[in-house]
């Protein structure tokens, strides 16, 4: 198996490093309950996404359902 001729300096390892970095999640105001969404996703308070409604607004399923 090819193995490396040289170890790479501490810096040489700091400078590729430099690359990983973790962002911050992307986040849009929903435009009918605006409530903090993820862009091209559906909103998980309201439901909609694209003017129309695709799943059931978290809010009103589970919770008290468990209970009955
Ligand atoms: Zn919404």
């Amino acid at each position: 198996m090819a193995l490396p001729k040289r170890r790479h300096s501490s810096t040489r390892q700091a400078k590729r490093r430099t690359h990983y970095k973790l962002q911050a999640p992307s986040v849009s105001e929903c435009p009918r309950c605006h409530a903090a969404r993820r862009p091209y996703h559906i909103c998980t308070s309201c439901g909609f996404y694209n003017g129309r409604q695709w799943v059931e607004p978290k809010a009103q399923r589970g919770g008290t359902a468990d209970a009955a």
